[in-house]
């Protein structure tokens, strides 16, 4: 006979499924249950999941099952990470499990595969009893298997760790985090160790110099080699242990001390400082033009909070710049820092993330994801470039870093930064509501000006006869391009359509060679050569013929990237150039171009979207956005914010350097308030108009909006199960309703789509309507997804 299951412990299971509730399990006969934060693997229905353990009380009912296995000694998930990812899940209407799938590396080192070695402090301490049993055995080399230790020294061993003076290495090299050994005179003297003449010189040098050397600088300074040392540390007269290595960060620090704050900067850091220090919620907008040197407050506040022996967590939007700030921050701050990218792989990201659970590392950058690393205690979250929708994760769960940042910081009493240039309408209107304090910095660095905008109206300009009536390249902006090149500078051009063309068309019955699963024409690429679906991937020849009329009069109509750089190859031969959009990046990596251009390698680069986040190339003397109008005709409340935040962002890579810069903003509407505002630097008033428009419109800001998305193989479906959600909504107060309607992208991967739009003062309101109308299981062949706050309505 077993224990009757009433009387074994039960553990509530957040699992990784759309489904909005926790799980419980009976905790295996004998066995102590699973503290929080423990991965689990649970029987459901015929499968076995991993979870993790959120609680240790679930609810008894009959039937239950047990929990086939527990995957962790120690919880991997910290008590506060698990109460975030609770949080997050309540305010996105979205699946813990599903939060804690995203935030968790797949693959985290086993224990075993840890080794251990002595830190500085463990080197210069002096450790009595098993203590000294294990520093002995650290001491005399490189890294050790806990299982290699002496028996019975766990307890101590964890002690050490605790204490700094041990520090857990994962038998993978972890490439980011380079070290170095060191060497120490041991502490106290032991006369009756004998010693070689040599021996002594060396014991004596290091002696004087006070400090760890490493075995390149013993020999130089003593002309000892690594027998000598190795003799030493043996017979426990010099104790050996790993430091990061030096070389790399000295001369940068030096470099970086170089920089006086500016005014503006200063008061910026100096009010972070205050709240990293006094352990205060301090939320706060740095609103800084571009070029104003926003990473410099981000590097000191991240030293602040390091200093004051807190961490901090840095995100940047998903994109090639990673590397480039991520390089800054281990120059500054060495193996205290961690990149959490989505882009490493499983065993670099468990390895990095175990890094940070065990506090070796504390400052931690990455993209939105990274807002769930393990650091304890942050003293400063930085969301760079705060306006980008990639903060929104578009696949459930749906969650947006910027209000998870804003939960986490809230509670661990840190400082909040957002940084932009181009500041959300939301953090904006926040700011000037004095919910979070607004940092400025209105000027560029060295008092660099802002580069001059001009707008050129495509209007009148007359398009090459090859161009079908779409001008490419204006007159003004190809003079000034000239110029640019032959004064050995380099340019920017933006265009926001990647592959050849946006279309094909027939000449003879207008057929435009639609995606047959989605609602949407396929795009051009490989010079022509082949039709790609941007939206499910489907990829084809391309056809000789159109398949409606037969007719050979195919045409590919506009410009995406590639064709670009074909017209700009004819227009400039023998200049070089790169495209970067997320084609090439997916080729070559996206910060190998970034890298091309920083060195010079070419003069020119072209691209979508991409370029225009937060690159510093001080080269850079011209810009030229060749439509910025692409974004403005999208069905989206968003839509102009979208294009002001592009053309000022773009415009603000010019003159980073110690030339002036200009840019050319090529655009059919050339009295859009979104672009004139862009041209003029002028984020209030481009913010003042907008929230007018969003007020009187009932919009985010002044509202919290959630889409309903409801999609189907079965058209009638779809429509049927939207039109019976929003039935169930009509009528709650406080509601405003619209829909249901077909999505923008009405067709999808073969499915038909129908939207509800909800607004709602708060959002409290919102999620109590999500509630209410969505059903508990969709009708079969139909999904349902719930977007709170969404960034993307198509
Ligand atoms: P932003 O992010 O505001 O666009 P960056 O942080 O990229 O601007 O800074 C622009 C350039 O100015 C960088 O090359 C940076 O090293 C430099 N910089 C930052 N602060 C200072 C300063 N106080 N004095 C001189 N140069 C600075
Ligand atoms: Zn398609």
């Amino acid at each position: 006979m077993t224990d009757a299951p009433e009387l074994r412990p039960i553990v509530a299971v957040a699992l990784p499924l759309p489904l909005r509730r926790e799980f419980s399990y009976l905790v295996a006969a004998g066995a102590a249950p699973p503290a929080p934060g423990t991965r689990v693997r649970v029987p459901f229905g015929e499968r076995a999941l991993t979870g993790v353990v959120v609680s240790a009380a679930g609810q008894a009912a009959s039937g239950m099952r047990e929990i086939l296995e527990v995957l962790d000694t120690d919880p991997v998930c910290p008590p506060d990470l698990l109460d975030l990812a609770r949080r997050t899940a309540q305010r996105f209407f979205a699946s813990t499990g599903e939060v804690l799938k995203s935030a968790l590396p797949a693959r985290l080192p086993a224990p075993g595969a840890l080794r251990y070695r002595l830190t500085e402090k463990g080197a210069l301490g002096r450790p009595s009893g098993v203590e000294a049993s294990v520093l002995e055995v650290l001491a005399a080399g490189g890294p050790v298997h806990a299982a290699d230790l002496p028996k019975g020294t766990a307890e101590a061993l964890r002690s050490l760790e605790e204490r700094g003076w041990v520090r857990a290495v994962s038998t993978f090299r972890d490439r980011r985090a380079r070290t170095e050994t060191a060497y120490l005179p041991a502490a106290g003297t032991r006369d009756a160790v004998r010693r070689s003449a040599r021996g002594e010189r060396v014991l004596a040098w290091l002696a004087a110099l006070g400090r760890p050397a490493t075995a390149a600088e013993v020999r130089l300074a003593t002309g000892a080699g690594p027998a000598v040392l190795r003799t030493l540390t043996t017979s426990g007269l010099v104790r050996s242990f790993e430091q990061p290595v030096r070389e790399e960060s000295r001369p940068a620090l030096a470099a970086r001390a170089a920089f006086r704050l500016t005014l503006e900067q200063d008061a910026a850091v100096s009010a972070l400082t205050s709240a990293i220090r006094e352990k205060r919620y301090f939320p706060a907008l740095l609103q800084g033009v571009t070029g104003s040197g926003k990473t410099e407050v981000y590097l000191r506040a991240i030293g602040e909070a390091l200093g004051a022996g807190r961490g901090a967590i840095w995100l940047v939007p998903e994109i090639a710049l990673t590397p480039v700030f991520a390089r800054e921050l281990t120059r500054q701050f060495g193996d205290r820092a961690a990149l959490l990218h989505s882009a490493l792989s499983e065993r670099d990201r468990g390895l990095a993330w175990d890094r940070v659970r065990r506090g070796d590392a504390r400052a931690v950058i990455g993209p939105r994801s990274a807002i769930f690393a393990p650091v304890a205690d942050p003293g400063v979250i930085i969301v760079d470039e705060e306006h980008d929708s990639s903060y929104k994760q578009r696949e459930s769960p749906r969650y947006d870093a910027r209000e998870v940042a804003a939960l986490r910081a809230r509670r661990a009493r840190a400082a909040l930064l957002f940084g932009t240039a181009t500041p959300s309408l939301e953090a904006y209107h926040a700011s000037r509501q004095g919910r979070v304090a607004r940092l400025l910095l209105t000027e560029r660095v060295e008092a660099k000006p802002l580069p001059v905008v001009s707008i050129v109206d495509l209007r009148r300009e007359l398009p090459r006869p090859d161009e079908k009536g779409i001008p490419l390249f204006s007159r003004p902006l190809v003079e000034r391009l000239r110029e640019t090149f032959d004064r050995g500078e380099q340019a920017i051009l933006l265009q926001p359509r990647r592959g050849y063309a946006p279309f094909l068309l027939c000449r003879e019955c207008g057929h435009d060679f639609r995606c047959t699963n989605c609602s949407v024409a396929r795009t051009v690429h490989d010079r022509g050569q082949r039709l790609v679906c941007h939206y499910c991937g489907e990829r084809l020849a391309r056809p000789l013929r159109c398949p409606e009329c037969s007719g050979a009069l195919l045409e590919a109509i506009g410009f995406g990237t590639e064709r670009v750089g074909d017209r700009f190859a004819e227009l400039f031969p023998g200049v070089p150039y790169a495209v970067l959009d997320r084609d090439s990046s997916r080729r070559r990596g996206a910060g190998a171009v970034v890298e091309d251009v920083l060195a010079g390698r070419v003069a020119c680069l072209i691209g979508t979207q991409m370029v225009a986040k937060g690159h510093d190339f001080p080269n850079v003397t011209a810009v030229g956005v060749l439509s910025a109008d692409t974004m403005l005709n999208f069905p989206d409340f968003r839509s102009a914010e979208k294009t002001f935040q592009l053309v000022a962002q773009v415009a603000g890579r010019a003159g980073r350097g110690a030339s002036p810069g200009t840019v050319h903003v090529q655009t059919f509407h050339p009295q859009h308030p979104a672009i004139r505002r862009a041209a003029e630097h002028d984020v209030d008033g481009f913010c003042a108009d907008e929230l007018l428009f969003r007020r009187s419109f009932f919009y985010p800001p002044f509202c919290e909006l959630a889409a309903i998305l409801v999609s189907s193989p079965d058209r009638e479906r779809a429509q049927q199960t939207a039109a019976s959600i929003a039935g169930a909504a009509e009528g709650a107060p406080g509601l405003r309703l619209s829909g249901p309607a077909p999505a923008p992208l009405e067709r999808l991967q073969g499915k038909w789509r129908f939207q509800v739009l909800l607004r709602a003062p708060d959002r409290r309101t919102i999620l109590a309507i999500l509630e209410s109308c969505i059903p508990e299981r969709p009708p079969s062949g139909v999904q349902i997804a719930a977007d709170v706050d969404p960034q993307d309505l198509m």
